[in-house]
This record gives structure tokens, C-alpha cells and sequence, in this order.
């Protein structure tokens, strides 16, 4: 027995489906304690876009301690935060044509959520909100209300209420119109749907299990929402900072969502930042009225601001990252078609992509066997029955050609 077994929670999850030690990691590379090498298609579960210790961003976070620039400073004005929004404004925002304003939730994409959700609410005065299936938007209460996972749901312990969830794109296999059921219960008065305050959204459900919905079908939700005053909000906490390629995910569809949350790689370098973005006439807030002790940690605001300056300043990334996402769609169709007797499907976008088998238990053996040949995967859906690959976005040629062919390896290993 080792102190994670003595001494850590059973709610520990993650290191049960990767049993070693790590103790380094550079780039898209882990290292155990043994010195054994992993690559890593996890990337801290979207938090780690740009790579671990990526050299640019650990130089700028560095200069700042060593300068003993300020580290904890709740919401007050700091140098670094100025430098973060005056970036944001002129790298993310005003190319894009986007107007928000820019809230700093406690550092998690569950408090952005619950940002999002309590302010939809208190802009509507309406209590229900609209979520779809198989999302996921984090494990407080508020947010585990507009998850689907059941297994999150039973650990609230209470009855997570006010929000009804709607087929997500392609639930019924192409065999419905887009939003037919939505829109019915919204015209209906004898339906039994409140009246939403709004509807929240992951263009690309990544713990869902890596289904992208289409372009048009985000489309016709915001022409939805909007038709029926119902506020959009986009929760691009996994989705988000370029890992479908473009920095915001919804920008393929050409929708301004009036609320987005952002978090995970928004940091930069693996530490906690939080995003809620909201639309200028939305910002009704009282002042401390959604608060947080962590909402200013400097050194995270230092390394976003390096993230946004190095890397999307120009379309090089966004460009690489579509790029070696269809080099990997291509892997997995591949493979696909290599097991024809063998029910499995190609998921995804950008460099959020899956493989889907019908046995869960299929996909826990090919993470396994992974693991032991050095390459971190993770599995997603409902019951965990599609692969993950989410490597960071900065992965060589080289690496990421490694790891697909461990990934068809493990494959083979498990069907062969
Ligand atoms: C990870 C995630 C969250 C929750 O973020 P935490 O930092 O774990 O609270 C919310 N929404 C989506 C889409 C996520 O992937």
C-alpha cells in the first residue's frame, strides 16, 4: 500500500487507469519515476493546449515571480491582469468582432458555469434552464443540474432541479429534424417546459463522449434562441483556446453566443483561470455578487497572456491544429475500416477526436494497453466507450504519428 492508497480519497480517479508516478513533463511527453516515457494524448484533460512546462510561457511566468510580481490579489487592479484584458481585447476579441465583457470567476470552468447560469437567471428573471444530452458542465451543484452523466448526477445527494435537458445534434441518428421536439414544447402552453432563461452548449461534447455538433445545428440553435429570447450560452471551458481549432469553438457556425465560459487552457500553462464572457448589455451584476477568494492569480494571468501573444497572433496554429486533426480523423477512419466485422466510429473535430466502440469495456482494454506502451489516454461517453484523443496542440509530427500508431497497436491488441 502506497500513501495515495492510505492516505488519498477513493474519489481519486484518474491515476487508478495510469498506476505509476509521474514526475516530469515537458512538451507532449510525461515522465514516472522509473524515467519511463508517456505520451501524453490528454493534455490535462484540454488544460494543457500549448504543452506541459511549454518554455515560452514557464520563461514569462519565471521573469514575473523572480520580479516578485504581485501572486494572489482577489479582484483588485494588477499590472498583469491590465496586460491579460488589454491582450484579450486585441487578440481574441476585436479580430473577431466580438463585444463582451470580461468576468473573472473562481479559477475552474464549474464557477465559470455557475457565473453563466446565475446571471442568465438574474438578466431573465426566469428560473429554468435548457441543457442536452450527455453534456457536461462541471461538478458543482448548479453545474451538475445541467449535466447529463448519471453516475455526477447521484453524487449531488439533493434534487438537481430547474433544467431540462433536449436531444443534443444527432440523438435520434439524423431521423428527426433538427430542435423538433424543442421547439414544439416552447410553442406549446400545455408542454410543461417553464419558459428557459437559457440554454447552454458544448459544440463539442468532450467528457460526452466527442460529439461535435454540426455548424448548421449550432446555427439553428442561436436563430432558436434568439426567436424565443432565450439567452445562448456556450460553455467552452474543453473546447475552447483552439482545440477544434479556431479559439472559440463556435466560430465555424458564425453565432455570437450572448454568454461564453472559458477555462482549462485559457491559463496557459496548466494553472487555474476561469472566463466568464457576457455580452455588455447582460452585465447587471451588483458588485461582489458572484465572488471568489482565488479569482486573481497573477502568475496564471501572466502565462494566458503569453499563451495569447505567442501563439494567436496569427492563424499558424489554428491552421497546424485543423491540420494534424485530420491527420488523426484520417488514423482513426483508418482503423475503422481495417475491423469491418468490429462496430466502431471516428468522432470529432480539430484535435478533439474519438474513437467509439459498442463495448465499453473494448475501450478501457485499448487506454489499458496504451498506457503500458507509453501513450495517456483517457476514456469518454456515458459509459466510457470511446477513446479520447485530445493531444496538446503543439505536438510534433513525430509524436503524434508515435501515438497513433500506438493507439492502432492497442487496437489491434484488443481485436485481434
Ligand atoms: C472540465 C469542464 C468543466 C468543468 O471545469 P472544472 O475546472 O473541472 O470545474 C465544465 N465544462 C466543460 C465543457 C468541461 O470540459
Amino acid at each position: 500500500m502506497n500513501i495515495f492508497e492510505t492516505l488519498e480519497s477513493e474519489v481519486r480517479s484518474y491515476c487508478r487507469g495510469w498506476p505509476t508516478t509521474f514526475d516530469k513533463a515537458t512538451g507532449s511527453l510525461l515522465y514516472d519515476e522509473t524515467g519511463k516515457e508517456y505520451l501524453d494524448f490528454f493534455a490535462g484533460a484540454g488544460s494543457l493546449n500549448y504543452g506541459h512546462n511549454n518554455p515560452l510561457l514557464k520563461r514569462a511566468v519565471i521573469d514575473y515571480m523572480l520580479a516578485d510580481g504581485i501572486t494572489h490579489s482577489l479582484d483588485m487592479h494588477t499590472a498583469a491582469k491590465r496586460d491579460l484584458l488589454e491582450s484579450f481585447a486585441d487578440i481574441v476579441l476585436k479580430p473577431r468582432n466580438l463585444d463582451y465583457k470580461v468576468m473573472f470567476p473562481g479559477p475552474a470552468g464549474a464557477n465559470a458555469v455557475e457565473a453563466a447560469l446565475k446571471l442568465a437567471r438574474k438578466v431573465t428573471g426566469r428560473e429554468a434552464i435548457i441543457n442536452f444530452t450527455n453534456a457536461f458542465h462541471g461538478m458543482t451543484l448548479g453545474a451538475l443540474s445541467v449535466t447529463g452523466n448519471s453516475m455526477k448526477r447521484s453524487g449531488a445527494g439533493i434534487p438537481l432541479v430547474h433544467a431540462t435537458p433536449m436531444p443534443y445534434d444527432n440523438y435520434f441518428d439524423g431521423q428527426t429534424p433538427d430542435f423538433l421536439f424543442f421547439e414544439r414544447l416552447l410553442a406549446d402552453s400545455g408542454s410543461g417546459l417553464n419558459e428557459p432563461a437559457a440554454v447552454i452548449v458544448e459544440t463539442v461534447q468532450g467528457e460526452g463522449g466527442i460529439n461535435a455538433a454540426r455548424a448548421e445545428w449550432l446555427r439553428g440553435l442561436a436563430d432558436l434562441c434568439q426567436r424565443n429570447g432565450i439567452l445562448l450560452i456556450v460553455d467552452d471551458v474543453q473546447m475552447g483556446c483552439g482545440r477544434t481549432g479556431p479559439f472559440f469553438s463556435f466560430e465555424i457556425a458564425g453565432i455570437q453566443p450572448d454568454i461564453v465560459c472559458l477555462s482549462k487552457s485559457i491559463g496557459g500553462y496548466g494553472l487555474p483561470l476561469a472566463l466568464t464572457l457576457l455580452k455588455p448589455e447582460l452585465d447587471v451584476w451588483e458588485p461582489g455578487e458572484h465572488n471568489g477568494t482565488f479569482r486573481g492569480i497573477n502568475p496564471a494571468f501572466v502565462a494566458a497572456t503569453e499563451a495569447l501573444k505567442v501563439y494567436w497572433q496569427d492563424d499558424k496554429l489554428e491552421k497546424s491544429t485543423l491540420a494534424k486533426g485530420e491527420q488523426v480523423g484520417r488514423a482513426l477512419t483508418g482503423l475503422v475500416e481495417s475491423y469491418p466485422d468490429v462496430q466502431m466510429r471516428a468522432k470529432g473535430r480539430g484535435l478533439a477526436r474519438g474513437l467509439q466502440f459498442a463495448d465499453a469495456e473494448l475501450a478501457d482494454q485499448v487506454c489499458k494497453n496504451a498506457f503500458e506502451a507509453g501513450l495517456l489516454m483517457e476514456t469518454s461517453g456515458p459509459d466510457g466507450e470511446v477513446v479520447k484523443l485530445m493531444p496538446p496542440l503543439t505536438i510534433s509530427d513525430d509524436e503524434l504519428e508515435a501515438g497513433l500508431s500506438i493507439l492502432a497497436a492497442s487496437v489491434k491488441g484488443v481485436l485481434a
